[in-house]
């Protein structure tokens, strides 16, 4: 059976901003955001701070912050505790534009954590002991209007979730498959881009609107645990559970003038995030005031509920566009992440 009960007290969420570079020189912009250490305000031109919009977040990377430089400062230490039995989460939240990809999948200069993840999971797994005793699984998901789509198998197939005693929470019929490198997992990631793809005249339209989840879930065996020394747990197997997220773009959609198809996915998305946020904000208090975690609320966090919160380990990544015309956006995106400190 599986082993969920290793103790160590539950840790608070990291929470970290993201500026992208700008896309374009803004030619004169009314309001600046100033980064200074983990600070964030917003200014003036000539220097004279806006009241009332000043945060603090556990890190704010400026665009001098690669894609590795965040693995190592906020995500490594998920990968390890992976390692080591713990759930773990990390999110990219965002408007649209504002980086969550680039954060997630990287570029071929500069690759995303789940890359960065992957690889560091397959290097501790050869650095622990005995390899043979670690089995790793990934599956990728998509949900879009509610309804869950496996990226690793093709067509739409709107796949329901189910809970059991022995399996937990879990999404039926959802492919998993088990992996021994890296390379193997950034294949099944470009099969994942591809299905969802497919069919799809706007390709952005379609990824922004949608909540993309890659899980990784990592056994141990006890012949392992035995090997290095802890003999407690002789008969267990150590499960856990990684998501990386890439979330939906969190712009208000509504006020575009949207209709229809739009309209009801944006309705989708804003609640979707919204119970995400409180869901959050509920772990984030202490225990005591904390009582009932709406986590049935939405399909999101539903899934992620056995890796949110309790023994795991949570990080959100929150990316912020930096151009002028994005300041109100990116003020929301500021608040949520201010709501999961
Ligand atoms: P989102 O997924 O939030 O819609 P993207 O990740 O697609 O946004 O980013 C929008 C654009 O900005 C892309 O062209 C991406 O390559 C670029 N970009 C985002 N973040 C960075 C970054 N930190 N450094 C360099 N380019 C970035
Ligand atoms: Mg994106």
């Amino acid at each position: 059976g599986s082993l969920s009960s290793l103790a160590q007290p539950m840790e608070k969420i990291s929470v970290a901003v993201r500026f992208r570079p700008p896309a374009a020189v803004d030619p004169s912009p009314d309001r600046i955001w100033k980064v200074d250490d983990n600070r964030i305000s917003l200014h003036r031109p000539l220097g004279t701070p806006i009241s009332g919009v000043n945060f603090a977040f556990d890190y704010v990377f400026d665009p001098s912050y690669s894609n590795a430089m965040v693995y190592d400062l906020l995500i490594k230490s998920i990968i390890q505790a992976a390692i080591d039995g713990f759930n773990g989460t990390a999110f990219a939240y965002g408007q649209t534009s504002s980086g969550k990809t680039f954060t997630m999948n990287g570029s071929e200069e500069d690759p995303g954590i789940i890359t960065l993840g992957v690889k560091d999971v397959f290097r501790r797994i050869e650095m622990v002991c005995d390899p043979t005793c670690f089995l790793a699984r990934v599956s990728y998901m998509e949900i879009y209007n509610e309804e869950i789509n496996d990226l690793l198998s093709f067509g739409n197939q709107k796949l329901p979730v189910h809970e059991s005693l022995e399996r937990g929470i879990y999404v039926s019929g959802l492919r998993e498959e088990i992996v021994n490198c890296s390379e193997q997992v950034i294949e099944l990631l470009k099969l994942g881009e591809a299905n969802r793809h497919f069919g799809e005249t706007n390709m952005n339209a379609r990824s922004s609107r949608s909540h993309t989840i890659f899980r990784m879930v990592i056994e141990s065996s006890a012949r392992d645990s035995m090997k290095c020394g802890d003999v407690s747990n002789a008969d267990a197997i150590r499960v856990s559970v990684l998501n990386l997220v890439d979330l939906a773009g969190s712009e208000r959609v509504a006020k575009t003038g949207a209709g229809g198809a739009r309209l009801r996915e944006g309705k989708h998305i804003n609640k979707s995030l919204m119970i995400l946020g409180n869901v959050i904000n509920k772990l984030s208090e202490s225990g005591k005031q904390r009582g009932h975690i709406p986590y049935r609320d939405s399909k999101l966090t539903r899934i992620l509920q056995p890796a949110l919160g309790g023994n795991s380990k949570t990080s959100i990544i929150c990316t912020v566009a930096p151009e002028e015309v994005h300041v109100e956006e990116s003020r929301g995106t500021l608040q949520f992440a201010s709501r999961a400190k």
